[in-house]
């Protein structure tokens, strides 16, 4: 959970305050909402530039969007498809299909509700709100008081946890709001009340904060009562914690192993936005890794080591990302520890990807909720093991959203300016466009429309006519290509195509017959 020192800083109370800021409520605009800024910098990019781009381009497109859109929901375009899958696949293929210890599940959305009780989401998987009594909004009480610490005493979060820390150790380990308000009193010298802060939005009265669930509720079959509540799931996690005997009967895989799973979460954010930084419906990309006992720490610091270098490796710069990790009083009660992978994001660094020992916690809840042995029996030495599990969660849209920016570069050439994402070429959403010099040469055409068509057999391939060399260049460099095969009237002769690299620019003389072959070849290398 975020500071929300760069957008959220204003907060209307009875002390005098002069400018009003973006503080948090519930409805979020597409680039408002939850940040998690703790140092200021100049992106190389901005999230407008990242939005329109997307749009633009067919990368993302507003969810609904000719009937005014619905809050932070977002429906991914034919550009953006490509490389999410890619991203999804890049993520598989790194956890699952290269490692022996690991496999792969997929597991329904829907689950039965007592999964919510065991996991304590129905009553733990809350966040406090405030309402106003006259206009009816709402807000996050954290975020509201967040804010009022910027403003009116220039605190970062990270600020107050160190004052409250220093001079209130009790309040720094309990729960968050309580440290912030016992923050409150440290700064002010008065104990914190919730009916002397005024709206923000019509300085109108304040309730006290209530818990919000932020589990999605729907009914199983055509009867709306009680017994008949499902949730959507809030992680994909749960499905693999109920399966984990049936996984380790089947696969007779030994501790430790792990299981992964991509699929879609469901979380009714109070401050969504962002883009697809934070939303309402998004996908998760998760692993449970089960330990024995007493090698957890050890696991812990292997997979928070793996799964930064997996980002590098589809190429995130690494002066973008950093290790962070958790304050005692950000962790579940249940967690030895957990540390964020964050991408320095156009909004400032921000969390990619939790890295978390659970220990014994999900498959024992589950075991007492559901009556079940959920142990693992160690043949060797005939005992019944509650593993400890090690938890790498990321967000498939996050990491897209980082992929994106980081791959973003407007690159000054001699006479203009162009812009170019650089992607690693197995994300790249398109590999290589063939373009015709001329494309009302029918001689050119059916060449250029043939080695296309001949590509798309081995990897994503497109054949584009729709405009002059250079501006196909242009859009090509601009979604990410990696080569542009230009067919022209030389080509006719002597069987030659040019094959442009979209980083380099630089253009080679390659023969047709064996253009596919280099271009796949260099793709596996
Ligand atoms: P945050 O602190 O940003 O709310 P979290 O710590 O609650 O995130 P987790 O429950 O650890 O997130 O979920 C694992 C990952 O799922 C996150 O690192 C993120 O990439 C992704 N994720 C979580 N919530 C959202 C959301 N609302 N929209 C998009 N991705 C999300």
């Amino acid at each position: 959970m975020f500071l929300q020192a760069f957008l959220c800083i204003c907060f209307l109370s009875c002390w005098p305050l002069a400018t009003l800021g973006g503080y948090n409520r519930v409805s979020g605009s597409p680039i408002q909402g939850k940040t998690c800024e703790r140092e200021m910098y100049s992106p190389v990019v901005d999230m407008e530039t990242i939005v329109s781009l997307c749009k633009r381009r067919g990368f993302i497109f507003q969810s609904s969007e000719i009937y005014g859109g619905l809050g932070s929901t977002w429906d991914y375009g034919p550009l953006g498809v490509e490389l999410k899958r890619n991203v999804k696949e890049a993520w598989w293929q790194a956890v699952v299909r290269e490692r022996d210890d690991m496999v792969g599940l997929d597991a329904a959305i829907l689950m039965h509700p007592d999964v919510w009780e065991a996991s304590g989401h129905v009553t733990n998987f809350t966040d406090p709100l405030v309402d106003c009594k006259n206009c009816k909004q709402r807000f996050r009480a954290d975020h509201l008081l967040e804010g009022y610490f910027q403003k009116e005493h220039s605190l970062s979060l990270d600020d107050v946890k160190v004052k409250v820390a220093a001079e209130n150790p009790g309040a720094a380990a309990a729960g968050h709001l309580e440290m912030l308000q016992s923050a409150f009193k440290i700064l002010n010298g008065r104990s914190f009340e919730w009916g002397k802060f005024k709206c923000p939005e019509c300085e109108g009265p304040l309730t006290e904060p209530r818990n919000f669930n932020l589990m999605f509720k729907t009914f199983m079959g055509p009867v709306e009562d009680a017994a008949a509540i499902v949730w959507m799931r809030p992680e994909t996690a749960q499905g693999i914690f109920v399966n984990f005997r049936n996984v380790q009967q089947t696969t007779r895989k030994k501790l430790p192993f792990g299981i992964a799973q991509v699929g879609k979460a469901f979380r009714n954010e109070i401050t969504p936005g962002n883009f697809t930084f934070r939303t309402r419906e998004f996908e998760q990309m998760e692993i449970e890794y089960f330990v024995i006992p007493g090698t957890d720490e050890e696991w812990h610091k292997k997979w928070i080591a793996e799964r930064r270098a997996w980002y590098e490796r589809f190429g995130i710069k690494g002066e973008n990302l950093r290790l962070r990790e958790h304050d005692p009083d950000e962790l579940a009660h249940y967690a030895k520890g957990c540390v964020d992978v964050e991408y320095k994001f156009p909004i400032g660094w921000s969390e990619l990807e939790g890295i978390a020992n659970r220990t014994d916690y999900d498959l024992t809840q589950h075991a007492t909720h559901s009556g079940r042995n959920m142990c693992y029996f160690d043949d060797a030495t005939s005992e019944e093991i509650m593993p400890y599990v090690i938890e790498p969660s990321a967000g498939a849209d996050r990491s897209t959203l980082a992929f994106l920016v980081d791959a973003y570069e407007e690159e000054q050439l001699e006479k203009d300016k162009r812009v170019v994402l650089h992607f690693h070429r197995q994300l790249a959403p398109i590999k290589a466009a063939v373009l015709p010099l001329a494309r009302n040469k029918p001689e050119i055409v059916e060449v250029a429309r043939k080695l296309a068509a001949d590509m798309r057999l081995s990897f994503s391939a497109m054949y584009d006519d729709t405009g002059s060399i250079g501006k196909l260049y242009r859009r090509q460099d601009e979604v990410g290509t990696l080569w542009c095969v230009t067919v022209d009237h030389q080509s006719l002769e002597d069987n030659m195509v040019t094959v442009r690299d979209r980083d380099t620019m630089r253009q080679e003389r390659v023969p047709i017959a064996g253009v596919k072959q280099m271009l796949k070849d260099r793709l596996e290398a």
